[in-house]
């Protein structure tokens, strides 16, 4: 586990172009930080969406405990990022936290679990993101290229959210999102494991909302449309101009636009909302 707190020196603070009194400035972000609004463990976090929902969280002054399976130098550039995104917002204190994992491994959740406890800080949320996809035909995909699918994209969630749950519910609070997908909804040729796993995790996340409601804990999942990251860049040229024909907002969807409905359906705007799917496509499928 590698773990980071920012704090600001002299020398940092007076780079903020618009803050002249140095002691004014950190006292302002000392008052801001008293609120912040608790940890949120973000898994696959080192690209694509994953790493958009930390940039935003960062931003809006969250402590974060996230997921990657890079080399340590790797990790140290992106937490360097995170961390200028967090002071640039005038957050003086945020803790960031990497914890390194394979989420198809066993002991992933208990290890994540036991570094959220190590850290003390309440947990605010856990945000499942991590995803695959081995795309093929039904009738020629292997039980192999079926289960892979199915282990990170489903069985992995669950086991997280099995290790986080008890913690959450001593404290009565807690969000958690899954990162579905329109897929999960109506279905797509050439990903019958893909689908079969985003649709679990839909009904995991109306299952477990059902469970956990009475303790404050809300449970609700994203199902993002075609969104660009590496895992939409293989697309053909051809598949992807029809893809937004079919999307009523002309354009493939940004990972900021994922990041910005799961730091929703994460605040407590949202905490009359639970067991449903925000499906956040650009209008694919009206
Ligand atoms: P991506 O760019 O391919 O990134 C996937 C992330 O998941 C990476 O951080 C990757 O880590 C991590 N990951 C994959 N397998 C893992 C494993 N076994 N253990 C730990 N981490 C693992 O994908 P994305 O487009 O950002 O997708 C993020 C989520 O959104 C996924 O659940 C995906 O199904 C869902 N989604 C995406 C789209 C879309 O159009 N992009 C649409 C609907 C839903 P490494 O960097 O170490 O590989």
């Amino acid at each position: 586990m590698e773990r980071h707190s920012l704090r600001f020196d002299h020398k940092v603070v007076i780079q903020k172009s618009n803050v002249t009194d140095t002691l004014e400035y950190m006292r302002m972000n000392t008052e801001n930080n008293s609120n912040t609004p608790g940890l949120v463990v973000v898994t696959g976090a080192s690209r694509g969406i994953g790493l958009a929902i930390a940039r935003d969280l960062a931003a809006h002054g969250y402590d974060l405990l996230l997921t990657h399976r890079d080399a340590p130098e790797a990790q140290s550039r992106r937490q360097a990022d995170l961390m200028a995104r967090a002071r640039e917002a005038g957050f003086v204190d945020t803790q960031f936290i990497a914890v390194n994992c394979d989420l198809a491994d066993d002991d992933a959740g208990d290890r994540i679990a036991k570094a959220v406890r190590e850290s003390g800080l309440p947990l605010a949320g856990l945000v499942n993101n991590a995803g695959i996809t081995r795309d093929g035909l039904a009738m020629r995909m292997s039980r192999e290229q079926f289960e892979e699918v199915l282990t990170v994209d489903l069985t992995g969630p669950f086991l997280l959210c099995r290790a986080l749950l008890p913690i959450m519910m001593r404290q009565r609070s807690g969000r958690i999102v899954n990162i579905s997908s329109v897929v999960g909804i109506y279905g797509n040729a050439g990903q019958a494991n893909y689908a079969a796993a985003k649709a679990g995790l839909i009904g995991l996340t109306r299952s477990l909302a059902r469970e956990v409601a009475s303790r404050g804990i809300t449970v609700n999942a994203v199902a993002p449309g075609f969104i660009e990251t590496d895992m939409t860049a293989a697309m053909p040229e051809k598949a992807r101009a029809a893809v937004i024909d079919r999307i009523a907002l002309g354009r493939l969807g940004q990972p900021g636009d994922i990041a910005h409905a799961v730091r929703f359906l994460l605040s407590d705007d949202a905490s009359y909302i639970t067991g449903q799917v925000l499906e956040v496509s650009g209008g694919l499928s009206i």
